[in-house]
């Protein structure tokens, strides 16, 4: 990048050099400042100030080594992964997770507590606790953590600086991030669970071409990710899969529709056979109940319909996650078989895989995202 480009102020330039010099690092493993300046095409003098601005920030480990004749080697830059530390809160309608992550996204710390979801004062405040406790029991100054992100079931408008509609929790229906806020201690970040659980995924492939998350739960939803990150969409709801038809005049939906996704592959399809336990169908499932083996098939292939639909549209990868995932995991060849008869037209399946992260990923991709916000800054 050069250190001049006409139409640009030198202050705009010096922060897309400062930004530069610094991804460069965070995503290498140990430059030199001559290596920097030659890659980025940013001049030793511009170097040289920013990496004095990012050493006086702690951000940087430097080493030096000798070469065999014994004179020195130009030292070596690598990224302070463990300068900062990131909070991700996983909220969800039965429990609630968090963890504690360095600036490189590793998982330092997490804990999950079974807990029923209440818009409490009380309930966001044993969060805020679990926050302080966590920091404590890994010895970390709360001085060292860039922010608290929460990730919720929920439609996120950062324009407004609210929460709209969530058929799964509807107590937070419209609420303000200023009213959850004041229950923390750290800066808040908010965003909608399946976009952060799409996020963490992504970013533990180091996928950065177009992916779409699919996140089943008792509510499904769906994130589209892309090189730039999360896609929003116009009014925050890009990727909510859940409310598209997939069956004409089918069963009705909760939004005046009728035949939605979400009617047929919600988990609750077949945890309301089981006593509203999704385990307890597992276990039927893995018993070869002949009932419990009908429901699973018919429910994949309504899965298959979607996917399908999905892939022809938008033609990218496709991660399937969210507590459906135990289930898929030992069916996944039925699902395959499903998928490729479904479409025939164009490729195999190469293109779809299920989720890395089994229960955390939304609580790890909304930290995450205040770590890049935090190196971009
Ligand atoms: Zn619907």
């Amino acid at each position: 990048m050069a250190d001049f480009e006409h139409g640009l102020s030198s202050i705009d330039m010096q922060n897309i050099n400062r930004i530069s010099i610094i991804n460069f690092i965070y995503n290498s493993s140990g430059v030199t400042q001559q290596m920097i300046a030659k890659r980025l095409n940013i001049s030793m003098p511009t170097v040289i100030q920013n990496i004095k601005e990012l050493r006086e920030k702690n951000l940087l480990v430097e080493e030096s080594t000798l070469d065999s004749s014994g004179g020195r080697r130009p030292r070596l830059i690598e990224f302070n992964y463990n300068s900062h530390y990131s909070v991700g809160v996983m909220v969800k309608s039965h429990e609630w997770a968090v963890v504690l992550l360095n600036l490189k996204g590793e998982i330092k710390d997490s804990v999950i507590h079974h807990e029923k979801f209440k818009h409490t004062g009380k309930y966001w405040k044993s969060i805020n606790a679990s926050i302080s406790d966590i920091l404590a029991a890994n010895g970390i100054d709360r001085e060292l953590i860039i922010g608290v992100g929460i990730s919720l079931p929920c439609v996120v408008i950062h324009s407004e600086n609210r929460l709209d509609m969530s058929t799964t929790l509807p107590a937070l229906n419209y609420t303000p991030f200023a009213e959850i806020q004041r229950h923390f201690d750290f800066p808040v970040y908010f965003e909608n669970e399946a976009n952060a659980a799409g996020y963490a995924e992504a970013w533990v492939r180091r996928k950065y071409n177009d992916v779409v998350y699919l996140s089943i739960n008792e509510g499904i939803s769906g994130a589209i990710i892309t090189s730039r990150g999360i896609s929003h969409g116009n009014n925050g709801r890009l990727g909510e899969f859940g409310h598209a038809v997939i069956h004409t005049n089918g069963k009705p939906c909760i939004c005046g529709r009728k035949g939605c996704f979400e009617v047929y592959c919600s988990t609750k399809v077949l945890s309301e056979t089981t006593n509203d336990s999704l385990e307890a169908f597992w276990c039927k499932l893995k018993s070869n109940d002949k009932e419990a083996v009908q429901l699973f098939d018919e429910y994949l292939r309504d899965l298959a319909i979607m996917i399908t639909n999905i892939r022809v549209a938008l033609d990218c990868d496709i991660i399937i996650g969210g507590d459906i995932k135990q289930g898929l995991d030992r069916n996944y060849s039925r699902l395959i078989q499903l998928v490729d008869a479904e479409n025939k037209y164009f490729e195999n399946h190469d293109y779809l895989s299920l989720a890395y992260y089994d229960d955390i990923g939304a609580a790890v991709g909304v930290a995450e995202l205040r770590n890049i916000d935090f190196v971009n800054r």
